[in-house]
């Protein structure tokens, strides 16, 4: 009889959990292999030169210097860079 009432509790203690997981957008381990596919592009990180940081490849604007290639977090910081390069 004791069994039965435990598995009870785990199984509300699951809906309570993954209800919550779905709300707060946190990922559950046994779930996140079904319905998100890596995306490895996206997780891919490029550096920014002209504000130090490090922006998602994706996101980033990139500019291409003799063999090259220099990544930007928007146009302004493309702008500032091709700027301090010409002068
Ligand atoms: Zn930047």
């Amino acid at each position: 009889m004791k069994t039965i009432i435990f598995f009870i509790l785990v199984y509300l203690a699951y809906r309570v959990i993954k209800s919550s997981i779905t709300v707060k957008t946190i990922r559950w381990p046994q779930e996140t292999s079904k319905e998100e596919p890596p995306v490895k592009a996206s997780e891919e990180m490029v550096f920014d030169e002209v504000c130090n940081s490090y922006i998602p490849a994706v996101t980033s604007i990139s500019v291409k210097n003799g063999d090259r290639i220099f990544y930007f977090c928007g146009e302004e910081c493309k702008k500032k860079f091709l700027e301090t390069r010409h002068v």
